[in-house]
């Protein structure tokens, strides 16, 4: 429940996660004001349309809208870096994110899902398996339907989240029932000091108590003590002990396992490369967390064809296999395609690195890739980092990239978009970067 009494709340960035947060407020009869740095935001629109008696700055932090605030909700893609923010902090305003305000008012078991890779994969995994045993699951965070939105008047048998470390750096009220950590590379270093900072923020999904996934074979990960509240279930690509995740050999077959126990036989899963595999152990240790039955396990694992954007099958040509995998938008992601793919590969890649280091990269191009196309701000760094001896070509645009591939792929080639980058340098989204492969690849069979 919200104690509404003299509560003043100041929204720190609009979008969809601050319009989520107005709404909710909005509901619950709180007084709400709003502050973006941008002139105008997403979503301020609808506050317009919508909202039109709640106080709205935009074009830069007002002094005195924070000054005003009993509470501040900072949207996750603003740093709690800012100096009004921390000001008020000093001043012993409770500075905190849209997670928490859904901590408090939730009152079902929740799932929370975090890590640099695969989150967006296995939190709709995990929904899709609670989904075939019928459950009323809501599934949202940082992917698709912001948390505070999944809060309906018909409370849910479960709610799955994403969550990414900005929302987690600010929350402390979150005691997931189940809490997953699927792995921890290199990303968003623009915005956090050293990799220790962004395990920190990556940490606090143990918060409280419950089950904990990890991933055993994830050196960071692995490196992190579990809190004693938190019971330890880990997942991995070798053989499983106890109560574990992992795979085991039957009949020269390949099996997804519970300790001794196959459930799934590996070449039934639609999702491919050894990371999917990761993410198809880290859901069943889940779902096996909350009692969802293997049997409605069974029937997602082998139904889940996977999201756009992630090593997505676009079409062949000749011979040649074109992915589409603009959803890695960081080094780590990049090598799980690099290493799952059948090699050789022609990899196009580049963009905004976010200050991330590519020379993880260099080992599994040096071994699977004939050719490295890269575009964008940090097509230089990349090669210089990443490429080595590879033959590699810089270009413009991804239209280029993809008529460059298409000269130099024969047949057995497997030609990759897996920037390892973020795309807003050159595109709106990851989304749009990922069509306008799509459509260059689509133009090249007329
Ligand atoms: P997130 O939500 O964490 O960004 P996604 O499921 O959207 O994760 O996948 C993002 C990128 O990471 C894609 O390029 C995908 O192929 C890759 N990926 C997915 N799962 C993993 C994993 N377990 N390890 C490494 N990379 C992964």
């Amino acid at each position: 429940g919200l104690d509404q009494d003299g509560v003043r709340v100041l929204v720190v960035g609009l979008g969809v996660t601050g319009l989520s947060v107005i709404r909710f407020l909005q509901q619950n009869h709180i007084e709400v004001a709003v502050v973006d740095s941008r002139e105008t935001p997403p979503g301020l629109d609808v506050v317009e349309e919508s909202f039109r008696d709640i106080a709205v700055f935009t074009g830069g932090f007002d002094h005195d809208f924070f000054e005003a605030a009993t509470h501040i909700i900072v949207s996750p893609g603003v740093t709690l870096e800012e100096q009004e923010i921390q000001a008020a902090s000093e001043r012993g305003v409770p500075v905190f994110g849209d997670i928490d305000l859904f901590a408090v008012c939730v009152d079902a078991p929740v799932v929370g899902i975090t890590g640099s890779n695969g989150k967006s994969t296995v939190t709709t995994l995990l929904g899709q398996m609670a989904e075939k045993a019928q459950w009323d699951v809501r599934v949202g965070g940082n992917l698709g339907t912001p948390a505070l939105d999944l809060l309906t008047e018909k409370t849910a048998d479960l709610y799955v989240l994403e969550l990414s470390s900005f929302q987690l750096e600010r929350t402390s009220q979150l005691k997931a029932d189940v809490a997953a950590l699927l792995n921890i590379s290199d990303d968003h270093m623009d915005r956090y000091r050293s990799v220790v900072a962004y395990c920190d923020a990556k940490q606090r999904i143990f918060f409280g108590e419950g089950v904990a996934v990890f991933n055993r074979q994830d050196e960071m990960v692995n490196a992190l003590a579990l809190p004693s509240e938190r019971q330890g279930v880990s997942f991995g690509l070798d053989q499983p002990n106890g109560d574990h995740y992992g795979l085991l050999s039957v009949d020269g077959g390949e099996w997804l396992s519970k300790g001794s126990e196959p459930i799934l036989q590996v070449a039934e899963l639609k999702i491919k490369g050894t990371h999917n595999i990761q993410n198809a152990l880290a859901a069943m240790a889940m779902a096996d967390a909350l009692k969802i039955p293997v049997a409605a396990q069974q029937i997602a694992l082998r139904e889940f064809s996977g999201l756009s954007h992630r090593t997505q099958w676009v079409t062949e040509l000749k011979g040649v296999t074109w992915i589409n995998d603009s959803k890695a938008t960081n080094p780590g992601a990049c090598l799980a395609a690099l290493n799952g793919l059948p090699a050789p590969i022609i990899l196009i890649a580049g963009g905004d690195g976010k200050g991330a280091d590519f020379s993880l990269l260099k080992q599994s191009i040096q071994s699977n890739v004939s050719l490295v196309i890269l575009l964008g701000r940090d097509a230089k760094r990349f090669q210089q980092e990443a490429v080595g001896s590879i033959p590699c070509e810089l270009v413009a645009n991804i239209e280029k990239a993809v008529q460059l591939a298409a000269e130099h792929a024969v047949s057995g080639d497997t030609v990759l978009l897996s920037p390892a980058c973020a795309s807003l340098d050159q595109f709106a989204s990851y989304q749009q970067r990922g069509e306008h492969f799509m459509t260059a690849v689509e133009a090249l069979e007329r």
